[in-house]
């Protein structure tokens, strides 16, 4: 017996996205370190999903936790308003130095979803501003994701969103079809025309553009063409409406550039990031944006960007950010994540001749085997725990995003891992 009380976690605990009548079981876990989490019973398990795109570096890193120790020494919180500190503003210099150049104001925040609402806030302030009120509306994406808080559930996508019983109170936004192009494709006219037509139609009450570049995460687990994103730019530029980024699950390396934006060379208005962010250890977000948004914002009523969490710019977590980006750029993270992506290519393939498998895919540190049917979540869960890896599919999708640090063998495991769960499935699979 372990002394994690499983049964009072059972009874009392809400874990994401579940029941409190009939929860799926957890596995209580001891330590992490490295690419390996280690569950009470000291089973050691290699980690696919990085935290849910977050522990870029594995867990347990010397370099990382000097970074929060050193940090707390000195303080671990103070109020951000009226006062600043050098982790805020180091971490503030890196990452505008590490965006596009447009991107000069930085607004911290503490998790996706509120750097994605204060985007949003940004564009509706931003038009409200400029004399049109009446822009208030976004357009997005089918298939995408932005996060659980209301207004970022008002761009997920509404079928595959777990949110439409939510849908009567949501402010109606407008949805474009999402690419039908694929990574290694030129966007067609015709792909990006339902997105040209919902522009066309909507862009006097249109505050926003919101989208994932070139890779959509939890809403379905799409990479398209850099291609599209091109084009959005240029569309949004010629109707007037601005463009917002989320690279919370794709920013910090993981689809082989620091930020998926540079596929297609576009830059945003406003970009939000998360996530790998403080490299998993702590939440922390942030939203930047121009001197042009920034600068109509403070011109305009009330002159002010009206948002200040409580716990902005936490100095723990500015300070291992800063600590995270810098080990990311003073490795070699583009090869490493080539290396996996190769890694991964090879490893899924054999799925793609199985029976119940859709598709497979592969971009960067990234790989994805789309199923007919959606998985049996807590048998497939077993299995995987069973297999020595830890791999957390949804619906139909079972995915790969290990930590940038996994060795070829770590990642032909976790392949192979996947494999023989999906193999499983069908019978008649080898
Ligand atoms: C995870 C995610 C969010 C939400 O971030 P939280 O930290 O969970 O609030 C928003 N957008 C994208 C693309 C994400 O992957």
């Amino acid at each position: 017996m372990g002394t994690i009380d499983l049964d009072f976690d059972r009874k009392h605990i809400w874990h994401p996205y579940t029941s409190m009548r009939d929860p799926l079981p957890v596995y209580p876990v001891k330590s992490a370190s490295g690419v390996y989490i280690e569950l009470e019973d000291g089973k050691r398990l290699i980690d696919g999903m990085s935290s849910w795109w977050a522990a870029i570096h594995g867990y347990n890193h010397p370099v990382l936790n000097k970074a929060i120790e050193q940090q707390a020494g000195m303080m671990s919180h103070v109020m951000f308003g009226g006062l600043t500190h050098e982790p805020a503003v180091a971490l503030a210099k890196k990452l505008i130095e590490l965006t596009p150049e447009p991107l000069q104001k930085v607004f911290f925040s503490d998790s996706g979803s509120v750097s994605v609402e204060v985007g949003i806030k940004m564009a509706l302030q931003y038009q409200q501003a400029a004399g049109h009120s009446e822009k208030h509306r976004l357009l997005t994406l089918r298939s995408g994701y932005h996060g659980d808080t209301f207004t970022a559930m008002s761009v997920c996508d509404p079928v595959t969103g777990m949110h439409n019983l939510f849908s009567g109170v949501l402010p109606q936004q407008v949805f474009a079809e999402a690419p039908r192009c694929r990574f290694h494709e030129t966007c067609s006219d015709g792909c990006i025309e339902d997105f040209r037509r919902k522009l066309e139609t909507h862009h006097r009450e249109l505050a926003a553009v919101i989208l994932e570049p070139v890779v959509q995460g939890a809403g379905g687990m799409r990479c398209y063409s850099p291609d599209h994103l091109g084009k959005v730019r240029e569309l949004c530029d010629r109707y007037g409406v601005l463009l917002i980024f989320d690279e919370i699950a794709t920013g910090f390396g993981r689809t082989g550039r620091m930020f998926a934006l540079e596929h297609a060379n576009a830059a945003p208005d406003i970009l939000c990031v998360g996530k790998a962010l403080t490299g998993g250890y702590v939440s922390l977000a942030a939203t930047l944006t121009t001197e042009q948004v920034a600068g109509v914002i403070s011109e305009g009523e009330p002159g002010v960007f009206m948002h200040g969490p409580t716990f902005m710019a936490n100095p723990l977590a500015c300070s291992v950010a800063s600590a995270s980006i810098g080990l990311l750029t003073s490795s070699d993270w583009r090869k490493k994540v080539l290396n996996i992506e190769k890694g991964l290519s090879l490893g899924l393939e054999p799925c793609r001749s199985f029976r119940g498998v859709a598709d497979v895919r592969v971009l960067g540190a990234i790989g994805v085997v789309e199923l007919e049917n959606p998985v049996d979540m807590a048998a497939i869960q077993k299995s995987f725990v069973e297999k020595g890896v830890w791999v957390r599919p949804f619906g139909k999708l079972v995915y790969l995003m290990p930590p940038y640090i996994i060795s070829g063998q770590e990642l032909t495991a976790l392949s192979n891992a996947v494999c023989a769960a999906v193999g499983e499935l069908s019978p008649g699979n080898g």
